[in-house]
């Protein structure tokens, strides 16, 4: 079956493109990763899901994808701006730990969220904190091409000078430069900056900051903005193919590191950019001080007081897929629990597959089943490279079982398919689900629970007598490294030594 060619909606060129990796069958692709100061939330798991079907996809295409996502651990301040402290060291303050120990809880908890959301791991996965000197070097490299300047121990970006020798810059997100001058805030406490637009490369750290390195300037920390082209150069290359990110990190982040890196290499970073879409939350921005900020932690054990139970993590994986994810998605209680049951329903119909086998005899062909079923199985493939539209695959992949549900009920044999459409609809609804969706298989049973239910069966069996059912239920126990123990005073059961 032909693949269609895989589309991507390109945010620098506003329009989708064919995708063309710059040295095939190699993809670069860069993600900016979080910044860990506090427990992950429903919104990581939107970015780090969205790049995740698109690492799985590429790589089911047969792309060599290296995948790169940082950690930021140092160098961004409150409110995303040149001025405020730290966030990881204010949390440090607040909890009276050492910045590294924030850093250190708080990737764990990224990791362990990402991890029962299935989200596989990045190839690389560097830090801000670990790539100081590249990012000096790259701070040098800026100011040898005559776009930056070093005022008191910080070095700034000079946008306008940038722009007048007729670079671009804005073109990412749209914005105007003069709309930016004037949007910006004043240069309250930051006169080292000649003008509003400009950003810190480099900041000089003040006496009572933490986390600070030696540097040509005196000792300081690196801007937010410059980790990502620094940490992306080094790993992928000074262009390479995809990068990605939340649609907030549209302006100012990505659109600095558009200019930093045209700074310093001369070349745009990324052929292709794109940008999830953001989750609000019963049609609000979530935010801590709205009160509607759910952490993924709350989310698996149903504590916030904005959800009416506990979702799994599969649940939520599933719930994020069913919008493309350009689109907005909103969270509710609702929206979960019908993303639960149609989670289940792919499970299930996975299942129901399994259990069908071809039957070799000589029948009629279906000729008209075989095509339904083969178109089906194209369209899955036609939404997932129309730019990951998930939507459009799931939805397919609903009206592959309604099919799958004819053999599974006998109403027809599946001899009347060709081998080739029964074994294609096997081996892709399978690589669909497991591979490109990245689903698995999650099953809440509870193990004392059905132990209880055989003990009472048993128990009904000895006093009827039956005992070929009583054998039969001390082989189950015993398969499975137990023992009934029959008591004078009841029945209760232990493991087997
Ligand atoms: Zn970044």
């Amino acid at each position: 079956m032909a693949i269609e060619k895989l589309v991507v909606y390109n945010t620098l060129t506003r329009k989708k493109e064919v995708f063309e990796p710059i040295h095939a069958p190699f993809v670069g692709m860069y993600v900016c990763g979080p910044t860990v100061y506090g427990e992950g939330h429903l919104g990581h798991a939107r970015s780090a899901i969205t790049f995740d079907i698109v690492f799985r996809y590429l790589q089911h295409l047969k792309y060599q994808v290296r995948y790169v996502r940082n950690i930021t651990d140092v160098g961004h301040l409150e409110h995303d701006a040149d001025d405020g402290e730290d966030k990881i060291a204010k949390k440090a303050k607040l909890d009276k730990v050492e910045p590294m120990e924030i850093v250190q809880r708080y990737t764990e908890y990224y990791h362990d969220a990402l991890r029962k959301l299935n989200v596989l791991p990045p190839s690389i996965e560097p830090t801000a904190s670990g790539h100081i000197p590249e990012q000096i070097r790259m701070v040098e490299e800026i100011l040898s091409s005559g776009y930056a300047y070093e005022n008191e121990g910080s070095v700034y970006f000079n946008v306008e000078k940038f722009t007048g020798d007729k670079h671009k810059y804005g073109h990412l997100s749209g914005r105007i430069l003069e709309d930016l001058v004037s949007g910006t805030r004043n240069l309250d406490g930051q006169q080292s900056k000649k003008s509003s637009l400009d950003f810190a490369l480099w900041k000089l750290a003040s006496p009572e900051h933490i986390m600070k390195w030696d540097s040509p300037w005196g000792k300081g920390f690196p801007g937010w903005h410059l980790e990502c082209s620094a940490m992306s150069t080094k790993y992928l290359g000074e262009t390479f193919d995809i990068h990605g990110g939340g649609m907030d990190l549209m302006f100012p982040h990505h659109e600095c590191e558009i200019a930093q890196s045209v700074a310093a290499n001369k070349k745009e970073p990324a052929k292709y950019w794109l940008h999830n879409n953001m989750i609000t939350i019963n049609g609000q921005k979530m935010g801590k001080s709205l009160g509607n900020f759910i952490t993924l932690n709350e989310l698996f054990a149903g504590k916030h007081s904005l959800l009416e139970q506990a979702y799994s993590p599969m649940t939520v994986r599933f719930f994020i897929l069913q919008a493309q994810y350009r689109s907005t998605l909103d969270f509710s209680n609702d929206g979960l629990k019908a993303a639960y049951k149609a989670y289940r329903k792919i499970m299930n119909g996975l299942k129901m597959l399994n259990s069908l086998e071809y039957t070799e005899v000589v029948a009629e062909q279906d000729a008209a089943l075989n095509t339904e079923i083969e178109k089906i199985i194209s369209d899955c493939y036609k939404g997932m490279s129309d730019d990951f539209n998930t939507a459009i695959a799931i939805a397919s992949l609903f009206n592959l079982i309604k099919k799958i549900n004819v053999f599974y009920l006998k109403q027809k044999s599946t001899s009347v398919l060709s081998k080739e459409t029964f074994e294609s609809m096997k081996a892709n609804y399978t690589a669909l689900v497991y591979d490109v969706l990245g689903l698995v298989d999650e099953v809440a049973i509870d193990p004392e629970g059905l132990i209880k239910g055989l003990l009472e069966l048993y128990k009904e069996a000895k006093e009827n007598k039956q005992y070929d059912k009583v054998d039969q239920i001390r082989m189950y126990f015993k398969q499975q490294g137990l023992a009934i123990k029959d008591m004078k005073h009841g029945i209760d059961w232990a493991y087997e030594e």
